[in-house]
């Protein structure tokens, strides 16, 4: 989960990280409300996932309180890169005499950590790690001793501060450290990290991406989560049943057991829609070992509940889970639906006591559901159901 610059600004003053203030809008009215409530220069940054703010006009001066009304009328309902702007920063300005970066992020590669920092902040760090690679500093950082004071000043070395601020700058990424290990974070990011003019070090704009498998030892990410607006609202019910559930955007429903069956399906069904329009799968949903009646009414009720769901493909194979128990938990999720369920379903299913399955699915003969034999053909029903629909 990635979150919005202002989160992230909240969790670094949290954790003693040097930070300017900075209020929400979500309109003009509360932009200069904020502005006035800070008092002297203020920036206003568009609040969207995404870099780049700055150059798409995203980020602006606000000499008063007036000035930042404008801005913000200015800033929020821009399109930047795709992400519309819905509320902003109201940030105190800085006077900046050097910009900075640096970051902490997990290395997957090398199963570590990796510190990345830079005497040429501001612009963006993928350009700048093509254009000048020498300039950006790159330090292993071992997982277990992490970054303290002096792996802080062997990375600020590294990056060619000037000795005057190493201890400084060091203090900044020790702390910076105590948010990536303490949140959970997969990315903390800070660029700028200025200098100002009066001899601060502050973290003007921080990216922090949180690790949301160890949301469990964390309650308060909930409430970071929801503000984000990170979570689909199929995936919050998806999640309150349990199901491995991930939105996407075409217009076939799937269901299947097992996470390797699921990924084969949406590559066989995408392949199928080709010659059905361009028809692509809607969603991945694993529903796991143990099909039961009520996950599968759980999972067709979250699948039937998405508006571009246009048919849905329930791919089952029966193992520990035998295709009769997989068949009586579709005949019995679509009675406990009843007319709540709506659209096509193709049913393959295949392994374990498979006879007794497709019996007990003919025998229940609903008018929704039809039993298709293999996977390729059932993918291609499915997609010619969605284009017809
Ligand atoms: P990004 O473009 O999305 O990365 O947004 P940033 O928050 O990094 O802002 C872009 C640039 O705007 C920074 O690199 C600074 O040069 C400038 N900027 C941001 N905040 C301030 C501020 O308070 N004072 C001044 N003078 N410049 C700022
Ligand atoms: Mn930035």
């Amino acid at each position: 989960m990635d979150l919005f610059e202002y989160q992230a600004r909240d969790v670094f003053d949290a954790h003693g990280v040097p930070v300017l203030q900075g209020l929400v809008a979500y309109t003009p009215e509360e932009a200069k409300a904020a502005a006035e409530k800070i008092g002297g220069v203020t920036v206003v940054k568009a609040q969207v996932k995404v870099g780049g703010r700055g150059k798409a006009g995203g980020v602006k001066l606000a000499k008063t309180p007036d000035e930042a009304f404008t801005a913000a009328e200015a800033i929020l309902g821009l399109d930047i890169k795709g992400h519309v702007v819905e509320k902003v920063m109201i940030a105190q300005g800085a006077d900046i005499d050097q910009e900075f970066y640096f970051s902490v992020l997990l290395d997957r590669a090398n199963r570590s950590y990796l510190a990345m920092a830079s005497v040429e902040g501001g612009m963006e760090i993928e350009q700048l790690a093509v254009e000048k690679p020498e300039a950006l500093a790159r330090i292993a950082v071992d997982p277990i001793r992490g970054i303290d004071a002096a792996k802080a000043e062997e990375i600020a070395r590294a990056a060619n501060f000037p000795e005057e601020l190493v201890a400084k700058v060091a203090d900044v990424f020790v702390k910076l450290y105590e948010v990536y290990n303490q949140e959970d974070a997969t990315l903390v990011e800070v660029n700028p990290l200025v200098l100002t003019k009066g001899g601060d070090i502050v973290a003007l704009d921080g990216k922090v991406t949180i690790d949301e498998n160890a949301e469990f030892r964390h309650a308060d990410h909930v409430a970071l989560a929801e503000a984000a607006g990170g979570l689909d609202p199929l995936e919050v019910k998806a999640k309150a049943h349990d199901l491995n559930y991930v939105k996407l955007d075409g217009s076939v429903g799937i269901i299947g057991n097992g996470a390797g069956l699921v990924m084969s399906t949406l590559d066989v069904v995408a392949g199928a829609g080709e010659k059905h329009g361009g028809q692509k799968p809607a969603n991945f949903l694993d529903i796991g070992g143990g099909a039961s009646a009520e996950v599968m009414a759980a999972g067709l009720d979250v699948i039937l509940g998405d508006e571009q769901v246009k048919s849905v493909f329930v791919n089952v194979f029966g193992g520990i889970t035998s295709c009769d128990a997989v068949a009586n938990g579709i005949v019995g999720a679509l009675n406990t639906l009843g007319d709540a369920a709506t659209k096509q379903i193709v049913v393959r299913i295949d392994g374990n006591n498979v006879e007794e399955g497709r019996r007990i699915l003919a025998e229940a003969n609903h008018s929704l559901v039809t039993v298709v034999a293999t996977m390729d053909e059932a993918a291609d029903k499915a997609a010619e159901l969605a284009a017809r629909a």
